[in-house]
């Protein structure tokens, strides 16, 4: 629903001093620049007084931080076996087909080493049961599998797992110390990816 700046203005209008003062201080985050821009223009012209919010410091996502929450889904539990520790973000690809025609499905899943490992094989092997013909497809796909759990062989954040971690971060920050939490948002995270 498109709302016009107009309507926009009457609607702040409308509202309590204390409502408008309670928006600009705690949720100016989730407005448009515009929205907003409506909303400071209302609350001056009332004469309110208020504190605008500093910057939260995660949206800044300098380098320790960024290092921080690889840190702690590194060392959540694993959304498969529940094993704690040693996670990575790999990229699983399957292909099937024929020679000239073929179909390929990429995964990002965030797992164990053990997992990992296990994950890859059964998508290997689904994909040369179904799409060895394809010769070079699957080729290619074998190779990045295998390729990917390279990831593992240092503790490291894969550049995958640094990609998810820039844009989840903000659902991060609030779980960052809750292994358990962590581990169920990368359950869901999974999941979405049919694994
Ligand atoms: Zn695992």
């Amino acid at each position: 629903m498109y709302i016009s700046e107009d309507e926009l203005r009457e609607n702040y209008r409308k509202f309590r001093d204390e409502d408008l003062v309670r928006i600009a201080v705690r949720d100016a985050e989730s407005l448009t620049p515009e929205a907003l821009q409506i909303l400071k223009e209302e609350i001056r012209k009332r004469g309110l007084q208020y504190t605008e919010p500093s910057k939260p410091a995660f949206l800044i996502l300098e380098k320790p931080l960024l290092d921080s929450y690889c840190y702690c889904i590194q060392n959540a539990f694993c959304p498969n076996c529940n094993v704690q520790g040693n996670l990575n973000r790999i990229k699983v690809g399957t292909v099937f087909g024929i020679p000239h025609f073929h179909v390929s499905n990429t995964e990002h899943l965030i797992l164990c080493n053990s997992c990992s490992k296990s994950i890859v094989a059964k998508k290997c092997l689904y994909s040369f049961f179904l799409g060895v013909w394809t010769i070079f497809p699957f080729l290619i796909t074998m190779f990045r599998n295998i390729n990917g759990l390279r990831v593992f062989k240092s503790s490291e954040p894969s550049e995958l797992l640094v990609d998810f971690v820039k844009a989840n971060y903000k659902e991060i920050e609030p779980i960052k110390g809750d292994a358990l939490a962590i581990s169920l948002l990368l359950n869901g995270v999974n999941a979405r990816q049919e694994f």
